[in-house]
């Protein structure tokens, strides 16, 4: 599907006079700053971007999609690694632009528009001392991340960020504006909080705060790659032992001076209090001798920003992602072996334990169904030079491969690649896909929005 430019002239004047935000083609000034998302990889071409500025924008430019009969892409942060939030040919709906926050300090909600990105969204609410769980690195949209399910320093505290989803304003295909709440079409907000970008294209999204920081406990710290085994059984123990105030991530990466020595690290975030973290923090850091000792106090906000010059946009990404039950010494002994073929001093083995009050809701309370005890394991390649593709996609496979046979049912949606997004989203929804179904059905039987973790609709079969 692609638009004749010549025969749309009148159109797309139409298009541009009504809209808010401007309408991009080949060649104009931003179209390919606009274009290209967070993934090297992808480079597509859309016929159109619509930047839009709101909800009423939205309407407008998916009612010209549909009419021309255009594939349509939304793009929030572009942060997805398949590329999903841009098409070739067709039109992507921008919704970088809206980037309006607003807090209720007294009720402790926030009102943020699709546009917004974590690092936005912390400095606003943290003016407060309020945060809720969000992604790790500051130029991940909110959009996509909440849609998907959303982890985060926070979750062992409060969840993952669908469970601190209060409302959805949503622009269904049909041009209505709906909310989505407990309260108001609930079997919606059930599937918005899991279900990815199916339904409809959420413009804005209201979500629970909780007293954090400014200041919390944690950091960075990091020792010699031997010493991996170590901070992986940590980290397991910390899994046993269920403390909601703590959640850490470790991560098998490179030095961050670009020596590119192999280093076994874990980012901390402890929100309980100086007195309860730092006997915390003094176990980590005496786990083995510390190559990098960043951890002490630190503020929220720049916790969140400390893994971003680790992800450079436009650099090239292939990830491959599963769920393990346990981090046994198989496994340990894989993610070692691979860590050291690993061909890109860019790339990571990154594995992360939802735990505390993550796993206590029932894997139907949302879309989202993952609520039992285990570890995400995430093989990051992440290379510049196109040179390099062939190596870093078959170590990620390789790696990938060798721990299948250790891999639960199961998986972050948020994670899948190109390779995966078409055939594992049914079985990483796992039993709440028919149910998404039905709502795929009711909201977009046609499948217009299609370029996400797509569910089909059943009648479309
Ligand atoms: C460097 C990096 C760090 C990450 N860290 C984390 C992390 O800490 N925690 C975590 O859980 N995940 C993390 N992720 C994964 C992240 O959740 C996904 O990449 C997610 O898609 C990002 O959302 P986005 O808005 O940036 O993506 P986009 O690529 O813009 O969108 C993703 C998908 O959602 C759709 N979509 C976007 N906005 C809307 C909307 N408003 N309405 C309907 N559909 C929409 C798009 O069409 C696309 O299909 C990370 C990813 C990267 C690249």
């Amino acid at each position: 599907m692609s638009l004749d430019m010549k025969n749309n002239v009148a159109q797309l004047d139409a298009l541009s006079a009504r809209l808010s935000g401007a309408v991009l083609l080949s060649g104009d000034s931003d179209y390919d700053d606009v274009r290209r998302v967070h993934n090297g990889m992808i480079d597509r071409r859309p016929a159109v971007i619509a930047r839009s500025q709101g909800a009423a924008d939205v309407v407008d430019a998916l009612a010209f999609g549909i009419e021309q009969g255009l594939e349509v892409a939304v793009r929030g942060g572009g942060h997805n690694v398949a590329g999903r939030a841009v098409c070739e040919g067709g039109l992507m709906i921008d919704l970088s632009l809206m980037k309006g926050i607003w807090v209720d300090p007294a009720n402790r909600r926030v009102r943020a528009q699709a546009g917004v990105c974590w690092a936005e969204f912390n400095r606003a609410t943290q003016l407060h001392g309020l945060a809720t769980t969000g992604g790790a690195v500051g130029t991940t949209g909110i959009a996509g991340l909440t849609l998907g399910g959303g982890f985060g320093y926070l979750m062992g505290k409060y969840g993952y960020t669908v469970d601190n989803l209060v409302s959805v304003e949503l622009v269904t295909v049909d041009g209505e504006v709906l909310t989505a709440s407990e309260q108001e079409n609930s079997e919606l907000f059930w599937g918005l909080r899991g279900g990815g970008g199916n339904f409809g294209i959420a413009t804005s999204f209201e979500y629970a705060l909780h007293p954090v920081g400014p200041v919390v406990h944690g950091g960075l710290v990091a020792f010699a790659e031997e010493d991996a085994a170590g901070t992986l059984a940590f980290l397991r123990s910390l899994a046993e032992e269920s403390d909601d105030d703590i959640t850490a991530v470790c991560s098998m990466t490179h030095a961050p001076d670009g020596s590119g020595r192999k280093l076994a690290a874990m980012l901390v975030c402890h929100c309980g209090g100086q007195h309860r973290a730092e006997p915390v923090l003094d176990k980590i850091r005496g786990l083995a001798p510390p190559v990098i000792d960043r951890l002490g106090p630190i503020e929220y906000t720049e916790l969140n920003l400390l893994l971003d010059p680790g992800f450079p946009k436009l650099a090239m990404n292939y990830w491959k992602s599963c769920f393990v039950a346990d981090l046994t010494d198989e496994v340990v002994a894989i993610l070692n072996e691979q860590f050291r073929l690993c061909p890109s001093t860019m790339s990571k083995l990154i594995v992360e334990s939802p735990h505390g009050a993550a796993l206590r809701k029932k894997p139907d309370a949302t879309a989202f169904p993952h609520r039992s005890k285990g570890f995400s394991i995430m093989i990051l390649a992440q290379w510049k030079d196109s040179k390099e593709t062939d190596a870093n996609i078959a170590w990620a496979r390789e790696t990938y491969e060798r721990l299948l046979p250790h891999a639960q049912q199961g998986g972050y949606i948020n994670y899948l690649d190109e390779d995966d997004i078409e055939n594992r989203t049914r079985q990483v929804l796992g039993a709440n896909f028919q149910r998404l179904q039905a709502l795929k059905d009711r909201y977009d039987p046609q499948n217009i929005l299609h370029l996400n973790q797509n569910i089909p609709p059943s009648l479309a079969n």
